[in-house]
């Protein structure tokens, strides 16, 4: 992804740095080539060159760009899990997928970590994310999925005779999870995303409380993973399940939603982060009725809402690392509205504004790995920055709506926002000057 050339003052605004950090008032942000070189008080800023592009925040907020740590470029804002594999042929999803991540960014949000993908769009989304032949947020690919035979994702009746190899590999046994990590490993992911639980969207058989891997299985898959150099994660709700997860090795939690104290200890032990995707609960609950969600589908969404809850409570007292998002792709969770995650968190949770933006930014690096880089807006960093209209310690809710955003900028250069196509990034604009 290209950088921008020449330096950007970015004034007149409080800067939420995305550390956890109190807010500096007056504050400026420069950006030199792309590069975060300066953000503090603007009383100490150092002096910009003559030409140098202006951003005025007009009293509002810089933050860092925020980062879905679990995102499904590839949902299409489905109504049930079978739409994914027999509604639309590849082509057609790619397409799905471009648009989807170009909404993403226009939300403010500059990276991204997949939480599982149809075929294998992500690897080739993330390449022509990179290569700035699309817009999008950075991207750390995922692929197909692993779950057990008879298993949460092993959805189709085998009288249809369908094949789920656009979605996911169905497995028997601990040779043929192995055997799926190996498709992975030359399909060139970097999470391999497993289902060790089921969910309340598919009560009776595979609901919340319910193993869809054994022991066996997961550890043949993060044995396979990791000997290639590959991350391994998974849909944890049950107890056992989240249990199994790190016990196993896995570098990850999905949700992690039913969490005892002794699963609290592994997780911090082995400093796992865990992206809690709980807003889709709390949205399934609101909005399933009116979407053909059954009482028990939604009661089901209703325990995992408040057992998910506490959990993250739990984990953020506890000082482990969480990151923010999830699951937006469904009728109710359409893509675009991923920032309602974070009002979400500060609402229903009871996180403050501070941890969440902390937990929806640098959060989300460390997830990605890539926290030396991103996540941040420090020295040294990617200027992957965020300028929003209005006092998002006052309302974390202005994040939800575009209209607010002026800037949505990676690696310095303006993509989106009020701003973007007005030359905000070059030196030669005479709207961003004072
Ligand atoms: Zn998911």
């Amino acid at each position: 992804m290209k950088l921008a050339t020449g330096t950007t003052l970015i004034h007149h605004g409080q800067l939420i740095d995305g550390t956890g950090a109190p807010p500096v008032p007056d504050a400026a942000v420069v950006v030199t080539d792309g590069i975060i070189t300066y953000a503090g008080p603007a009383a100490d800023a150092p002096p910009v060159p003559e030409g140098a592009a202006r951003i005025d925040a007009r009293g509002g907020t810089i933050l860092p760009g925020l980062i879905e740590a679990h995102i499904h470029l590839t949902y299409f804002n489905v109504t049930e899990l079978q739409d994914l594999d027999i509604k639309f042929p590849v082509e057609y999803v790619t397409l799905q997928s471009a648009v989807n991540a170009k909404t993403a960014l226009e939300c403010g949000y500059t990276a991204a970590r997949s939480g599982g993908c149809l075929h294998n769009i992500d690897v080739w989304m993330k390449k022509a994310i990179e290569e700035d032949m699309i817009p999008g947020p950075r991207l750390s690919a995922s692929g197909r999925e692993i779950c057990g035979a008879g298993g949460l994702m092993d959805w189709n009746p085998d009288y249809r005779k369908i094949g789920m190899e656009g979605i996911v590999f169905i497995v028997n046994g601990p040779e043929e999870a192995r055997k799926a990590v190996r498709k992975l490993v030359k399909d060139g992911i970097e999470w391999v995303k497993t289902y060790p639980t089921g969910d309340a969207a598919s009560p009776d058989i595979n609901d919340h409380h319910t193993l869809c891997m054994t022991f066996d299985e997961m550890h043949a898959v993060v044995q396979t993973a990791h000997n290639h150099g590959l991350k391994v994660t998974g849909h944890c709700r049950a107890t056992e399940g989240i249990r199994n997860a790190l016990k196993a090795g896995y570098d990850a939690i999905e949700h992690g939603t039913f969490m005892d104290d002794e699963c609290l200890e592994l997780l911090l032990k082995r400093h796992v982060p865990m992206c809690p995707g709980l807003g889709f609960e709390k949205f399934s609950v609101d909005r399933g009725k009116e979407f053909g969600l059954s009482q028990q589908v939604i009661d089901g969404h209703q325990e995992t809402l408040e057992a998910g809850a506490e959990s993250c409570r739990r984990v953020l007292a506890a000082g482990g690392t969480m990151g923010l998002g999830g699951d937006y792709g469904f009728g109710w969770t359409p893509h675009g509205t991923y920032a309602q995650e974070l009002t979400f968190f500060v609402d229903y949770v009871g996180f403050s504004v501070l941890d969440t933006i902390r937990c929806a930014t640098l959060g989300g690096a460390k997830m990605m790995g890539r926290e030396a880089e991103i996540g941040s807006v420090e020295p040294g960093k990617l200027a992957d920055v965020l300028v929003v209209a209005g006092d998002v310690m006052r309302d974390i809710s202005i994040l939800e709506d575009r209209a607010n955003l002026l800037a949505v900028m990676q690696g310095g250069v303006v993509k989106a926002g009020s701003l973007a196509g007005r030359g905000a990034d070059t030196r030669s604009n005479e709207n961003t000057k004072d």
